[in-house]
């Protein structure tokens, strides 16, 4: 039997399609009801199993997972939790007198699951489907599925990972009839956010866009409770002890956040009464002098939302990235599907529905099974694992729907022997459950066979029987299973995987995008050429994924003519696993054509190095020096702007950070690397330009300025509030797309606040292309008589300076002349609508030039006495 779990960073769940029916002394499965899936409860009786590992203190080599292991952090013993967080990375995390890395903790987390579930079915349980977030790495992709390898499950189908958000689709696809269907995934759980947006079509389910915080979720909630109870006892004028050292105080530190989350669904259970206080009452923590602090506080569930107001406000952020970079609004999707323990918050519904989803956007803002509905999807997901039946040697591998909408279905398989010896004189033969025979025929070379057209009859559950046999007719395996027939029933087809983001080679011109977000896997061959710049036999090419390296193509032991000059072409492709497969072909550098060898490449994902806290503190340090330095220095008003807003925002943030009981190494790694690309910006090409970008938002503001009158105008500006922290976030991580997007985004605010010539009641039509590029041409002509005026006026006045004004109104003249030259280059074909847009942004910089005309001068010396 398969099964399906949801790894999460708090709980995992455990699901199995259809209705299971588990043994007479485990506790009874959770059927849910509307997607058919029954969920394995824990042997405590419980849904979820706390994602918590823990160890025997009368025997410290033997674990603890689950709810036992979470009940230790109440005795102040500290467990090791939300280790998820840190997959991929060789963070150790300290349990008792020893460590364990993220990925051992989820293999010990992963075989107590596999263990309950097959006590629960009474049954081995070989294969699993374990969801992992969108916009994991392909490095912390590959740890857990090792890690699922190792705790004992055959992990080689490809569809044995899941994104989470796909999973979240799936469970809920299974009884909803609308398609096409658009719907956007608000997944937050305990400790990572994502946000996807897919659409089904023909029951195909694809997804469009990705986004989200690989370190937000309730664990952030806590642990702002956590700062907060702490701030309440530092007013008293005593601080709390904390050690990270000392196993007690990390034991009543761990007793603390596991107080603060208690005490957030607490304040989640008020509901709608959210100026009524919830009693905060703790006596475990000791002060410095090893006193006991007794905490004695209030606090209602509206100060817990402006606790955590930022942090909503970021995912907010993120729900507007995603939507740019599929080119969609709210107005476009049908519904906002709510997944993730967190959501249980009312807080998190409130901001939604309130500040984020506009009112008559049409969108409906629904909570779906928060806790179960990935696993959910996860279990739905083993239906297309297919089965393998065994039978000695031999193992017959079979795919086959569960229901089916269509009279006659096609049967596909494939038989394999463990020696490898061929078995295309076997006979492979259906039969219904009569025994009668319904197709039979041999296996092809690669051990294939298919039956089509097979006819389901619509009243009966239609029960077959697949048996192989040998060429002497003797039966080496077989395998029985059930389609229903129903008209009416809806079939989702197998969801398809997409890169949730774009992977880059490192060069030393700056990162060449190898794919983009939101491509098919498996990709295309992608080719890229490289030239080596030295003479090394071997060649290491990082690959890049939001500036950071994850992974590392290696190209060794090259021929000695392999010299600097030589081009090195990538053929690869991104498999449906996640892993980069292909070729590395390495050409003279003096013949061209003449490959000098070819080799398979060989791609390393390495876990990331965690630097220790007194290092990342070194180098804030020596950042924030550097940031105050260029403030003072720096002659660019936008890098000077830039530094003084998001720079010191983040400076803020991080000091916070470094403030807190037990600093979180992963989020502060994170806040400078986006320092250091504020201070220290990273050289990226991306289009259009920085200065086109900053110029496009100068140019919206001042509109903005100009109808302050309006009343919707506060609207308009904290759209470009949103676009302007989208183009940052898009520029400093150098996303293309997302930059693009923030780019169109504003140029699309300007269109809007553009002063309209039709009068109200008339719909809008486009003119012709050839008309307004001759507008265009015409506005570009009157900037030009203003130079033109300027440089007679000075002339006129001060006769000797003719050849100096000129000289100045030359370079502002070619500027306009390439304005003239773009408009021109707009071709009479495309769509009058779109032409419209592109000249918006191709005159977009006439404002400046002529604000520069304005000021266009000729300084007079002043006569010496
Ligand atoms: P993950 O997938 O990261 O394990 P889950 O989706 O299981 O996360 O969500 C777990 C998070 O949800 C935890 O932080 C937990 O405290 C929080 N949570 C669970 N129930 C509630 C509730 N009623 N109110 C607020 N938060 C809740
Ligand atoms: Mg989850």
């Amino acid at each position: 039997m398969d099964i399906g779990i949801d790894l999460g960073t708090t709980f995992s769940v455990i699901a199995v399609d259809g209705k299971a029916v588990c043994v007479k002394d485990y506790p009874e499965g959770y059927l849910l009801e509307e997607c058919g899936v029954t969920i394995i409860q824990t042997p405590e009786y419980e849904k979820t199993f706390p994602s918590v590992v823990s160890f025997d203190p009368d025997d410290g080599s033997k674990f603890i997972i689950g709810a036992i292991a979470k009940q230790d952090a109440e005795k102040g013993i500290a467990p090791v939790q939300w280790s998820k967080r840190a997959i991929g990375s060789d963070q150790q995390l300290p349990l008792g007198d020893t460590t364990l890395t993220a990925k051992d903790a989820a293999r010990k987390i992963l075989e107590y699951l596999k263990q309950c579930a097959e006590s629960a079915l009474g049954q081995p349980v070989k294969r699993a489907v374990i969801t992992h977030p969108a916009r994991f790495d392909p490095n912390q992709v590959q740890e857990t599925k090792q890690a699922a390898h190792d705790a004992g499950f055959d992990m080689s189908d490809s569809r044995c990972m899941l994104m989470e958000p796909i999973a979240a689709a799936l469970s809920y696809t299974r009884f909803e009839e609308r398609d096409p269907l658009r719907i956007m995934v608000y997944d937050l759980g305990g400790g990572t956010f994502d946000v996807t947006i897919l659409e089904r079509k023909g029951g195909v389910i694809t997804s469009k866009a990705f986004d989200g915080d690989r370190l937000l979720g309730g664990y952030t909630f806590d642990r702002a409770l956590v700062e907060w109870i702490i701030g309440k006892i530092e007013a008293t004028g005593r601080k709390v002890r904390h050690d990270k050292n000392n196993p007690e105080d990390r034991g009543r530190r761990a007793r603390l956040l596991q107080y603060a989350e208690d005490l957030k669904i607490r304040l989640s259970e008020q509901g709608k009464k959210k100026r009524v206080p919830v009693e905060v009452r703790l006596d475990f923590l000791i002060d410095t002098e090893g006193r006991k602090i007794q905490v004695r506080e209030r606090i209602t569930l509206e100060e817990f939302c402006q606790l955590i107001a930022l942090d909503l406000a970021k995912t907010g952020d993120c729900l507007e990235a995603c939507l740019s970079k599929a080119e969609m609004s709210f107005a476009d999707l049908d519904l906002l599907l709510l997944v993730g323990g967190s959501t249980h918050c009312p807080c998190v519904v409130d901001y939604l529905a309130n500040e984020v989803v506009p009112e008559d956007a049409g969108v409906e803002i629904r909570k779906w099974n928060p806790d179960l509905s990935v696993a959910a999807g996860a279990a739905i997901m083993t239906e297309y694992l297919g089965v393998i039946a065994e039978g000695g040697d031999v193992s017959l591998h079979v795919q086959t729907p569960k229901t089916w909408t269509l009279p006659l279905v096609d049967i596909r398989g494939r038989v394999e022997a463990k020696d490898g010896r061929d078995l295309t004189t076997c006979n492979v033969v259906l039969r219904d459950d009569g025994g009668a025979t319904v197709a039979e025929g041999h296996a092809g070379i690669d051990g294939g066979f298919s039956f089509e057209d097979v006819s389901l009859d619509e009243l009966a559950p239609n029960q077959f029987t697949l048996h192989v046999l040998d060429a002497g007719g003797a039966e080496l395996v077989r395998h029985a299973f059930t389609i229903e027939y129903d008209e009416f029933g809806s079939v989702t087809e197998e969801p398809t995987r997409m890169l949730a983001k774009a992977i880059s080679v490192e060069t030393a011109s700056g990162p060449v995008l190898l794919v983009d977000e939101a491509e098919h896997l498996p990709t295309q061959t992608i080719t890229t050429e490289l030239v080596k710049l030295h003479d090394d036999p071997s060649v290491t090419i990082n690959l890049l994924r939001d500036n950071e390296v994850i992974g590392v193509i290696h190209v060794e032991h090259l021929p000695s003519e392999a010299t600097a000059g030589s081009v090195i072409k990538l053929e690869v492709c991104v498999t449906e696993k996640s892993t980069i497969e292909g070729t590395a072909k390495v050409f003279s550098p003096s013949a061209k054509d003449t490959v000098l060898c070819e080799q398979p490449v060989r791609v390393a994902f390495p876990p990331a190095p965690t630097p220790d806290l007194g290092d990342l503190e070194a180098r804030f340090r020596e950042l924030e020096d550097k940031l105050i330095q260029d403030l003072a220095l720096t002659r660019d008003d936008n890098h000077r702007m830039r530094l003084a807003g998001l720079g010191k925002t983040i400076v803020r943030e991080m000091k916070g950070k470094f403030a807190e009981m037990e600093p979180d190494v992963l989020e502060i790694i994170r806040l400078i690397k986006q320092l250091k690309a504020v201070v220290d910006p990273p050289k990226i090409e991306l289009r259009p330009s920085r200065a086109d970008f900053d110029d496009a938002c100068a140019s919206c503001r001042r509109l903005i300025e100009e109808n302050d009158d309006k009343s919707e105008i506060g609207t308009y500006r904290s759209a470009l509030e949103s676009f302007v922290r989208q183009g940052d976030k898009a520029y400093y991580g150098g996303k293309q797309k997302l930059w693009s997007a923030a780019y169109d985004g504003v140029v699309g605010l300007i269109r809007k606040l553009m002063p309209q010539v039709a009068s109200p009641g008339w719909s809008h039509v486009a003119d012709p292309v050839l008309t307004q590029r001759m507008r265009a041409h015409q506005k570009v002509d009157r900037v030009r008589t203003k130079l033109q005026d300027k440089c007679e006026a000075v002339a006129a006045e001060m006769p000797l300076q003719k050849g100096k004004i000129e000289a100045r109104a030359e370079p502002i003249d070619l500027l306009l002349r390439n304005i003239d030259a773009a408009i021109d280059k707009i071709s009479d074909e495309i769509d009058p609508d779109n032409a419209e847009s592109i000249i918006v942004r191709v005159l977009m910089p006439l404002k400046p030039i002529e604000e520069k005309i304005a000021i266009l001068h000729i300084d007079t010396v002043p006569k010496k006495k």
